[in-house]
């Protein structure tokens, strides 16, 4: 096992990480730009390394800062949490070849999901199902693209091969339309991403999305830890998931998952990683895989009794899975409330200081959040300032609990969107289970103040 491991990210992330080192008897050493200097994670580091400035660029995506951050202090392994460098290959690469371990999978399975053509197409070869759509990349030949959107057929999405962060893709209603959004598509493509590749897919009108966490080592072992419905959403941005999806066949899932690990042990993949689906009409079909631990990924480890984030590391350390499949059961039901620095119904950013926090707690209630009371939330990052997570026997149960949660959360100095998570708690469509992807835009479109 190691001893020592640098944390490349930071907020909630970097502290869900420092505690699982600590659980694991290894020492954490955290990084941070000049606007965390006072995060939480710093204060209760053994070691901690100033990577620059506040901006990102400068510090927290700065490759060459957080490779020599884990130079001068010795570190074995660098785990990159999620966002800033969890999925870029070339950073995986950097630090392997700096003889460091990189905690997640090997640059060519970030590389294969990078580019969603060639993910798509390991996908099908695996028989994970996915959207209908065009083989591969869409030819230049007009007539051709034409074609293939008639097989497909109306509406179609025209998606960047290079495409992430929800950009990059364009809806298409009409064939008098498809020509000039494929060609829009492409160049913003080329200059986002600089790859100008686009593909098709069939456009699901009201899916639900729902994702299946898998665990792999490497040697080929690999397992599902159920699914999440990350169906809250606003501008593709999760606010609430939960374990299990309410209404869902488990034979189903199971043999969703059951695919997800047959891809997984094809792909040779290592570490934790989520098939992301779209769910209609009682069908799934992949849209993409991510190579890294979720935010989301409390909820499973509430119903499953795995620690995610701690399994991540055993197997970058070289540990087999300490778990089969049979060995996992799912128990309950999990619910994750995002908080926000930000207005609950405009959804605008608002940093600035915390002048009065208070955590929630009780049975089945975990927080995982970095802040404090007096705690400045910089403008620079993300505007997420923790997690709530509620478990209980029943989805009702954690409902429950979740509202009794919120109730005791006490944020001040700054907007939060805990009066958005009180409502959409008691909201008889939420509530029944089974909400599609636009239905919290829909709802804000009915409830702006
Ligand atoms: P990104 O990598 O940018 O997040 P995804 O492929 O995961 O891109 O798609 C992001 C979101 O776009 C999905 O969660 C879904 O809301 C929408 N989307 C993508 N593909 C389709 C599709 N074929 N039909 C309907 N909606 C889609």
């Amino acid at each position: 096992m190691f001893k020592k491991i640098l944390v490349a990210n930071r907020g909630e992330i970097a502290l869900r990480i420092q505690r699982a080192c600590r659980e694991l008897g290894i020492k954490a050493v955290m990084v941070y730009s000049e606007a965390d200097r006072d995060a939480k994670y710093v204060k209760l580091a053994e070691e901690a390394v100033c990577i620059g400035p506040a901006a990102s660029a400068l510090s927290y995506l700065n490759m060459p800062a957080i490779i020599s951050a884990a130079e001068v202090t010795d570190a074995e392994a660098i785990h990159p949490g999620y966002g800033f460098l969890s999925e870029n290959a070339d950073f995986a690469e950097r630090v392997e070849k700096s003889g460091f371990q990189f905690i997640g999978p090997t640059p060519e399975s970030i590389r294969i999901r990078g580019d969603k053509v060639s993910a798509k197409q390991a996908m099908i070869k695996a028989g994970v199902p996915c959207v209908p759509g065009s083989e591969g990349e869409l030819p230049d030949d007009p007539a051709q693209v034409r074609r293939i959107a008639k097989v497909v057929g109306y509406p179609v999405i025209i998606k960047a091969a290079g495409g992430g962060g929800g950009r990059g893709m364009r809806v298409v209603h009409t064939e008098a339309a498809l020509i000039n959004a494929v060609s829009m598509t492409k160049a913003e493509a080329a200059s986002a991403f600089g790859n100008p590749a686009v593909y098709m897919e069939k456009f699901l009108q009201n899916p639900r999305h729902i994702e299946i966490q898998v665990l792999a080592d490497k040697y080929k072992n690999a397992v599902y830890l159920g699914e999440r419905d990350c169906s809250m959403q606003r501008r593709h941005q999760k606010i609430i998931e939960e374990a299990p999806a309410p209404g869902i066949p488990r034979k189903q899932i199971e043999r969703l998952g059951e695919r997800c690990v047959a891809a997984c042990k094809k792909i040779g993949y290592r570490g934790a990683g989520t098939f992301e689906f779209l769910y209609e009409d009682g069908e799934f079909y992949f849209i993409e895989m991510n190579t890294r631990v979720q935010v989301e990924h409390p909820v499973t480890e509430m119903i499953t009794g795995i620690d995610i984030v701690k399994t991540q590391i055993m197997v970058a350390a070289g540990e087999k899975l300490p778990f089969t499949q049979r060995q996992i059961q799912i128990r309950g039901h999990a619910i994750e409330c995002r908080v926000n620095a930000e207005d609950p119904y405009k959804c605008i950013p608002s940093p600035g200081r915390i002048t009065m926090w208070h955590a929630p707690g009780g049975p089945g209630v975990r927080v995982d959040s970095h802040i404090y009371s007096n705690y400045f939330v910089p403008p620079h990052y993300d505007s997420m300032i923790g997690k709530i997570i509620a478990h209980g026997d029943t989805r009702e149960q954690a409902l429950a609990r979740m509202l009794t949660a919120l109730s005791e959360t006490v944020v001040e100095g700054i907007s939060s969107n805990i009066p958005l998570h009180r409502e959409l708690l008691v909201d008889a469509k939420f509530m029944t289970g089974g909400t599609n992807i636009h239905y919290l835009e829909e709802w804000l479109s009915h409830h702006q103040r």
